[in-house]
């Protein structure tokens, strides 16, 4: 089966767009499905129109939060539930279009765990986002200790084997496109256009996608604990040449030797901080308790036998046949 997990918050106008998109992708697979739909604590009539679509179609599951948690919260939930054997998860508005989805499909059947989206393009109306959207990605991109694809968000697909990884970490801020790289496995890309908001206002707040872009950075980065110590070494560089410079001079020597000391004594407290920044990154590595590695699968010695005389007994056949000439030892001579 396969899970699709949409997060869904104060989108009444276009739910049922959205759920017509999801049917008629879901319906093209020759697999069973459905999709969770996770209402984050909404305020208008999505809940309602949501339980409506349930009775008319089998497929819906809604879960219904306690209040708004936000866009991660919501996914979480829906990931808790989803009972598939791959998981999609895309957001609500479609931006992230349903049409995509048996492209992600195929992907996950030709082998692959993890089937990342990646933006080919991207409409975007709010110009602001337009602007900062790739400012972060070329920050993110230059920063990250770990390469995570860029210019994707949630949409995606993962293998149940992906999903139980990741619901096995324990951190709570998540960057989940960079977690979903970080875990590893078998990956695709599949590359799409992304489209504008089909209706109603986007939802998250300027200052949620601001937390959201600093836990993609704190969680994939030690760069910037480390910028102190790039500081305190230009600091110390700025103090020698000066205080280079108040030896050679004659009549400045005086001038010179405040600023080398300016910028001696400046660099100090950088240097400090720069050692306290490296301790905080290991407390911050062991209270997360990343695992040290995921292990994909064990091939055991039977297997490897049983494909062996598999393989053995199958060249065995093809060799009858060769031998037979047309007709080979499975299938008998009329
Ligand atoms: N969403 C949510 N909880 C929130 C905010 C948003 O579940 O607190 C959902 C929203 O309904 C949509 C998805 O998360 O399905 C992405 O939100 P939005 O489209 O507003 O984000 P944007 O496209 O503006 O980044
Ligand atoms: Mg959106």
């Amino acid at each position: 089966m396969i899970s699709v997990v949409i997060p869904i918050y104060n989108e009444e106008e276009i739910l049922s767009i959205l759920h017509r998109a999801v049917s008629n992708a879901m319906n093209e697979l020759d697999e069973a499905w459905e999709v969770v739909y996770v209402n984050d604590g909404s305020k208008d009539s999505s809940l309602d129109l949501l339980r409506q679509l349930q009775q008319s179609d089998p497929h819906v599951v809604v879960v219904d939060l306690s209040r708004n948690w936000g866009h991660m919260g919501a996914i979480n939930a829906g990931l808790q539930t989803a009972r598939g054997d791959a998981i999609v998860l895309m957001d609500g508005d479609l931006q992230d279009p349903p049409e995509v989805v048996p492209q992600l499909v195929d992907a996950w059947r030709n082998g692959a765990q993890v089937v990342t989206a990646v933006r080919r393009s991207r409409q975007e109306s709010r110009k602001v986002l337009a602007l900062l959207f790739p400012l972060f990605y070329k920050v993110l991109g230059a920063i990250s200790d770990y390469p995570i694809p860029l210019n994707c968000g949630i949409f995606g697909l993962m293998d149940r084997q992906v999903l139980d990884s990741l619901h096995g970490l324990r951190e709570g801020n998540r960057y989940l496109p960079g977690l979903r790289a970080w875990v590893g496995y078998r990956t695709a890309i599949v590359y799409y256009d992304r489209q504008d908001r089909v209706g109603g206002e986007g939802k998250l707040s300027f200052i949620s996608r601001i937390k959201y872009a600093m836990d993609a950075i704190t969680s994939f980065s030690y760069k910037p604990l480390r910028l102190s110590f790039v500081l305190a070494g230009l600091s110390f560089c700025a103090a020698a040449g000066f205080g280079l410079a108040a030896v050679a001079s004659v009549m400045n020597g005086m001038f010179y030797a405040l600023f080398a000391t300016i910028f001696f004594m400046s660099s100090l407290p950088l240097l400090c901080i720069g050692v306290l920044g490296e301790y905080l990154g290991r407390v911050y590595d062991e209270v997360r308790a990343r695992p040290l590695s995921i292990i994909n699968r064990v091939y055991e010695a039977e297997e490897a036998l049983a494909e062996e005389s598999i393989r053995a007994e199958a060249e065995f056949t093809i060799a009858n046949r060769k031998v037979d000439g047309k007709v080979g030892r499975m299938y008998p001579a009329a």
